[in-house]
């Protein structure tokens, strides 16, 4: 068994059933991803759109990409043929772009909210309320080729347990009160390699994890 199959195969244990494993595999070239896919894994998560789609153009078919990153409307179109599920939606802008996009291949693509919930300063990311806004209204009822099917929240970068079950905390409650108005909505998108147990505890049902898997990145 390779380490990177080793890595998955002790994440997955750790994992209650019904917590999705997206391996984020930015930075990592085609050869280590390859590792995990003859290991049987088939859910991959980038960041980045050109990234991604050279990785989906290389790799076997059936891999499940996942946008996990920032997304720029000018560059739904490239992802829009193959993306699985775009977790940081972030505005009604972009989520009409993805509709019309996903429109032009005849797909709808499944989609996530997200809410911000990081106490420090960070871009990304809706209010609780601007995400109900946006699930309440009567334009997404025209988005037909969207389908938004929960949250994802980008916890706070930090050790401290206590402030990230807070954020943790906030991101599950906000979706239940969220879920009792759209019954549909079923995915909680939290938890990295660092505090994805932590995650789950407070509800996750999807963790990202890359450098638990795959090792440290290296960006230079
Ligand atoms: C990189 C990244 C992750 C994974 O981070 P690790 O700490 O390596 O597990 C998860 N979510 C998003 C949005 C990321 O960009």
């Amino acid at each position: 068994m390779s380490n990177i199959d080793q890595n998955l195969q002790k994440i997955k244990a750790s994992l209650p059933e019904g917590v999705t494993l997206v391996a984020i595999s930015k930075t990592k070239p085609v050869s280590t991803i390859m590792e995990a896919y003859q290991a049987g894994h088939r859910v991959f998560g980038e960041n980045k759109i050109q990234e991604m789609v050279a990785k989906w153009e290389e790799m076997p078919k059936d891999v499940k990409w996942h946008m996990v990153g920032h997304v720029q409307t000018n560059k739904v179109k490239y992802m829009a043929p193959f993306v699985n599920l775009v977790h940081a939606v972030d505005s009604f802008k972009l989520l009409k772009e993805i509709n019309k996009q996903a429109a032009k291949h005849d797909r709808v693509i499944r989609c996530l909210l997200q809410v911000k919930i990081a106490e420090e300063e960070s871009k990304f990311g809706m209010g609780a309320q601007e995400a109900e806004t946006l699930l309440q209204s009567d334009t997404l009822k025209e988005l037909t080729h969207v389908s938004i099917e929960g949250l994802m929240g980008m916890a706070t970068f930090t050790n401290d347990q206590e402030q990230l079950s807070k954020e943790f905390g906030f991101l599950k409650s906000t979706f239940d009160q969220l879920q009792a108005l759209h019954p549909s909505l079923c995915i909680i998108s939290m938890g990295m390699s660092g505090d994805y147990l932590l995650a789950v505890e407070h509800g996750s049902t999807m963790v990202r994890v890359g450098s638990s898997i795959f090792g440290e990145r290296n960006y230079s």
